[in-house]
């Protein structure tokens, strides 16, 4: 499946525990004040990527990495393509993050991106807020943002960073 891909980082260790390779997806609606990737707002942003491509470059990356991050953008904007690279990620035994400007209980509204939760294993939800920086956890931008650890979509713990 197509995927618009706004960048890609082979290996991280700032978008979630671990060395990690990151999916930066095209297309968010929020316009937070304050967004770090604001070209990556715009849903043409970026290249059309077939997901197995994407899968490839992960791959060259283990076993060094621990995990897979998305990013964006907002992931949750393509729900079917990420599913697809998410679920191939977790086959190859990799944990799987994901940043997202919705709250968890908004995604459970939408059957395709409900569906996509089952794939995660940690959710950063919520919209970056420019003036909750100061108190954030480790790996969220603002305080508000919730990391939640899920099985099979539904929320387990909260994170312990
Ligand atoms: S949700 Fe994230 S990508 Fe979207 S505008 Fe806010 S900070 Fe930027």
């Amino acid at each position: 499946m197509k995927l618009q891909v706004a960048g890609f980082l082979d290996n991280s260790l700032v978008n979630g525990k671990g060395l990690r390779s990151v999916v930066f997806l095209s297309g968010c609606k929020r316009n937070c004040k304050g967004c770090q990737n604001p070209c990556m707002q715009d849903f043409s942003y970026g290249d059309e990527v077939d997901s197995s491509e994407v899968l490839e470059r992960i791959k060259s990356n283990i076993p060094l990495i621990k995990g897979v991050t998305f990013s964006g953008g907002d992931p949750f904007e393509q729900p079917q393509g990420v599913m697809e690279l998410a679920k191939a990620v977790k086959e190859l035994n990799l944990n799987v993050w994901c940043y997202t400007g919705y709250k968890y209980e908004e995604l459970l509204e939408d059957k395709e991106r409900a569906e996509l939760l089952k794939y995660i294993d940690v959710l950063v939800d919520g919209p970056f807020e420019e003036s909750l920086m100061e108190n954030a956890p480790k790996y969220a931008g603002s305080s508000n943002q919730r990391i939640l650890e899920l099985v099979e979509g539904k929320v387990e713990t909260k994170y312990k960073v």
